[in-house]
């Protein structure tokens, strides 16, 4: 079938961000702020993707280890602060080691987000869905943008891809790595809340303990829980906790084809499945866990936690060594001290820890995809390989890798020149002047 119609370009902008996530609001937020006339297109009714559609603590803000050293700044300082004024965040240790997370509301998050964009001056188009792109030679001339109203055009001088899997770069045939490809990708995990939990009762049962629960209500053969060592922490409301704990595979090969997370038919069975495997450990919490006996289902995330599905081939690419060996770059705009942590297909998850205190560099050239014109690229899509990102996807890092992309958006858009081309000492000056945190000590 051949179907061409033609579609009315509805706005002209510097910059377009396409994504809300923690990367997607804070590039928003920067492109915006330095200047830059900038639309964030998002596809559903609020701001904040993973940040408030599925999770609740943020990770990334401070190293793990006997002496914790914050390692962001910037917006993400920002959206603490926000969170703060709403009496809606608490910071708690992590169970697995990887530092300090901040707990938030994410109801109040939402507002957050939503508080910070406006007042940056960033335009918002909410329930839009990126469908297609029009390019000109290597260079993305528009976007086709699926609203209520059919299908629209939004022009810009440059794009930011902060979509988390990647589909302006998939839409313009530029290059990347489908997570399940080469190593086998993150599995996928429906969140949920429950209230009603005796929250004294619950912390009077240890880690270990809990753990011991889960593996013997397993082994019962009377509850199937996939994952064995599956977590809940407490929330900043009373009686309520949320989970971590489901676990699905999120890839596979047919016909010799990789498929992952972003093929929809796959995607929705996985929706459906992740939140009937809650139900079972739903029950197994009511059935086996002191604190839980009067507990009740609250909500299941907005959608599925989708881990990693495309990470674009940038102009570098971050590796495991790198990580471990707590790499420093010439061009780095953020820091990442967080352990990899790996959420196989088996029944643990693997962890490997940076050296105690350190951190590695993110450098600007993660952002930028390779042969390209006019995009950069922020958070979970970001230029590296799978153990790597295992590492650098948490949401504070996210948040740093929007900002510098929102701010080298909009220096291109001024200058008439490529991501590329852009000296990224005024990128990392920028960041300074705007409070980041970009360098060890
Ligand atoms: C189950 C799970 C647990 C995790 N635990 C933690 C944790 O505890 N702490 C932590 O810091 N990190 C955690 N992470 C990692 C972290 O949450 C993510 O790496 C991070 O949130 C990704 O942010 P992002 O902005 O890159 O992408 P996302 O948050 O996924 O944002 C992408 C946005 O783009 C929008 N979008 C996508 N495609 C289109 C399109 N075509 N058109 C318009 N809009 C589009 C989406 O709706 C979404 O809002 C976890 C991840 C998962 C899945």
């Amino acid at each position: 079938m051949n179907y061409s119609k033609k579609i009315d370009t509805k706005g002209v902008y510097d910059v377009i961000v396409v994504g809300s996530g923690s990367a997607g609001a804070a590039a928003a937020i920067a492109a915006a702020r330095s200047g830059a006339r900038t639309l964030l297109i998002e596809r559903l009714p609020f701001l904040g993707g993973i940040s408030t559609a599925v999770l609740d603590t943020f990770y990334g803000y401070y190293t793990p280890g006997n002496n914790p050293r914050k390692v962001v700044g910037g917006i993400a300082d920002a959206v603490v602060n926000g969170l703060k004024g709403y009496n809606a965040c608490f910071e708690r240790p992590n169970t697995f080691g990887a530092g300090t997370g901040i707990t938030y509301h994410p109801e109040y998050l939402k507002i957050v987000w939503e508080t910070l964009v406006e007042e940056a001056g960033c335009h918002v188009l909410l329930n839009a869905w990126v469908q297609d792109v029009v390019k000109v030679g290597k260079e993305i001339k528009a976007l086709v943008v699926g609203t209520k109203n059919g299908l629209a055009c939004y022009e810009a001088k440059q794009y930011i891809d902060a979509t988390g899997d990647a589909d302006i770069v998939f839409l313009a045939g530029y290059e990347f790595e489908l997570a399940g490809a080469i190593e086998p990708a993150q599995t996928l995990t429906t969140t949920f809340k429950m209230v009603n939990v005796d929250i004294a009762r619950r912390k009077a049962v240890t880690k270990e303990a809990f753990h011991h629960l889960m593996q013997s209500a397993s082994e019962s053969g009377r509850y199937d829980l996939p994952r064995k060592e599956g977590s809940d922490h407490v929330t900043p409301v009373d009686g309520m906790t949320a989970t971590i704990m489901t676990r699905l595979k999120s890839y596979g090969i047919i016909d010799g084809q990789t498929f992952n997370a972003t093929n929809p038919e796959f995607l929705s069975s996985a929706e459906i499945r992740g939140r009937l495997q809650a139900l079972e450990y739903i029950r197994f919490l009511q059935d086996c866990v002191p604190g839980y006996e009067k507990a009740q289902l609250a909500s299941f995330g907005v959608q599925i936690g989708i881990r990693e599905t495309r990470r674009v081939r940038g102009e570098y690419w971050l590796t495991e060594a790198d990580v471990l060996s707590a790499r420093q770059f010439d061009d780095q705009i953020g820091l990442c001290g967080a352990p990899m942590e790996d959420h196989h297909d088996g029944e643990g998850t693997k962890w490997k820890y940076l050296p105690d205190g350190k951190t590695v560099g993110i450098p600007y050239r993660t952002l930028i995809p390779r042969n390209t014109g006019n995009i950069l690229v922020a958070g979970r899509c970001f230029s590296a390989s799978h153990v790597a990102h295992s590492s650098v996807r948490s949401m504070a890092q996210c948040m740093a890798m929007g900002e510098a992309a929102g701010i080298a958006a909009a220096l291109c858009a001024e200058r008439g020149i490529s991501p590329a081309a852009l000296d990224f000492a005024v990128i990392r000056q920028e960041l300074l002047h705007y409070g980041a945190i970009i360098d060890e000590l």
